[in-house]
């Protein structure tokens, strides 16, 4: 099962450890499921056209539920996608520069970073990743998924050991297991069961040379994207370095959405950025673009140049989405003279920690945490997931549905993203939706412990 976590490990509820299990939820659900399972749309701007779903029979008679995206005539509130700053939308600072940039170096690099796919742009790019980071060095590569799913076996192979959290994204598995490495898997967000983990593996205080293990690579997310919920970042890296492990954060989420200015996990926990081994993020979040980075030491970047696949074997990021990055980082760092974008991350965090209050006042179950713009709202019955989106969808506001195999079944959820392109009236207005739907779906619950959270 492609969506299960790592084949090795024996925490964390994406394991799915009786195959029969799988096969029967899958005859009950999995149909239905696996078709409203599918990201709906992540159409740009705040608004966006509204989807036609249609139902209807296969030949074999069974039930599938469809969803095509249609012409402009209606739109939709969009709390589907990840467009956390509304980069993703046309900007007077960004857009310009992308059309330039396509009309000087075309649509594609068409051809890998090392046999002439690197230009200016991609040269550019990198040294602004690395300063915004504040770091030595930076690589990128046409595919977030990829930076993982190559990247991992770069680093770590066999006779190494990977500590990955049981939550982590799919493009991390896809690495973690394609490395070979030995993958032990500690419970969601729990450095104290990372450190007994860590102490089972290795001697404390074991030098490096004098270890069962060539690498030890402990793996975390900024954001986890199903949760809502911030990596505890400090705590991470204090018994990392305890016991002389490697770190990997993925800032897929947290990158631009996170910290003061945006620059993601480490600012907003105060952690120095250079304690974190090997920084990986995407560019299709905030960023409103395409691709992913690696950023670090220079000596770790210089080796992945010459070793990651990705880099060696898959084509460049294309000259376009390199600018829409560079130019998007130049209005968060303030480097097109406005101000903005720091206006940009600041309205991020409002909306959403405005819209995280209101949920758990209505005394909805919603995960994550403050500043966070994933809320995931627990609905646990996956008939009530699917009645409240198609319900809101007919109000013309659209989420995303997050059941199994993404979560196990029972812990069913819709998730909605809040972006700093939302107006207040948007958000009240989704609100509202929401509040009436939750009633009818009977989803409230007088849930102190998510509010003292
Ligand atoms: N890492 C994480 C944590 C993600 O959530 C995602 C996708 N949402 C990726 C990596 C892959 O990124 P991309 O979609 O840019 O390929």
């Amino acid at each position: 099962n492609p969506f299960s976590h790592h084949k090795t490990g024996k925490e964390g509820y994406a394991h799915i450890r009786d195959p029969s299990e799988d096969f029967y939820l899958r005859r009950m659900y999995g149909r239905i499921v696996d078709c409203w399972n599918r990201p709906i749309c992540s159409a740009p701007d705040a608004w966006f056209d509204v989807m036609e779903r249609k139902r209807t029979k296969e030949p074999s008679g069974q039930d599938v539920a469809e969803i095509t995206c249609t012409g402009a005539s209606t739109r939709c509130l969009n709390l589907a996608s990840y467009n956390y700053l509304g980069f993703a939308a046309s900007d007077p600072y960004c857009t310009p520069r992308v059309i330039d940039t396509i009309g000087q170096l075309g649509v594609s690099s068409s051809s890998p970073r090392i046999l002439g796919g690197t230009t200016v742009a991609h040269t550019e790019l990198e040294e602004l990743v690395a300063e915004y980071l504040g770091v030595e060095s930076a690589i990128t590569y046409g595919m977030g998924f990829a930076t993982n799913s190559s990247t991992i076996p770069a680093l770590v192979g066999k006779g190494c050991l990977i500590m990955s959290d049981s939550l982590n994204h799919s493009s991390i598995v896809a690495g973690a297991r394609q490395s070979g490495a030995k993958i032990k898997v500690f419970r969601h967000n729990d450095a104290k069961h990372l450190d007994a983990l860590l102490r089972q593996s290795i001697v404390e205080g074991q030098p490096r040379s004098h270890r069962p293990w060539k690498k030890v690579l402990v793996i975390v997310e900024g954001v986890y994207s199903m949760e809502g919920e911030t990596c505890n970042l400090k705590e991470v890296v204090e018994v990392s370095k305890r016991h002389k492990a490697y770190i990997y954060l993925d800032e897929a989420h947290s990158i631009g959405a996170l910290g003061p200015t945006g620059r993601g996990c480490c600012e907003h926990w105060g952690v120095d950025p250079r304690d974190i081994d090997i920084m990986m993020g995407t560019f299709t979040k905030s960023f409103g673009s395409c691709g992913g980075y690696i950023a670090g030491k220079k000596p770790v970047i210089d080796f992945l140049r010459r070793h990651s696949p990705a880099h060696l074997y898959a084509c460049a990021m294309a000259p376009g989405c390199v600018k829409q990055v560079t130019a998007a980082l130049q209005v968060v760092m303030g480097l097109d003279g406005t101000g903005r974008g720091a206006a940009k991350v600041r309205e991020l965090h409002d909306n959403a920690n405005y819209v995280r209050a209101r949920l758990l006042e209505m005394g909805l179950e919603v995960l994550g945490s403050w500043d966070s713009p994933v809320m995931p709202i627990m609905t646990y019955s996956p008939a009530k997931m699917v009645a409240l989106s198609r319900m809101l969808l007919e109000r013309r506001m659209a989420m995303v549905i997050v059941g199994f195999p993404a979560t196990p079944l029972l812990l069913t959820r819709s998730r909605i993203c809040i972006s700093a392109a939302h107006s207040r009236a948007d958000m009240d207005w989704a609100l509202e939706q929401l509040e009436e739907m939750a009633e009818l779906c009977d989803l409230r619950f007088n849930n102190t412990r998510l509010k003292a959270h």
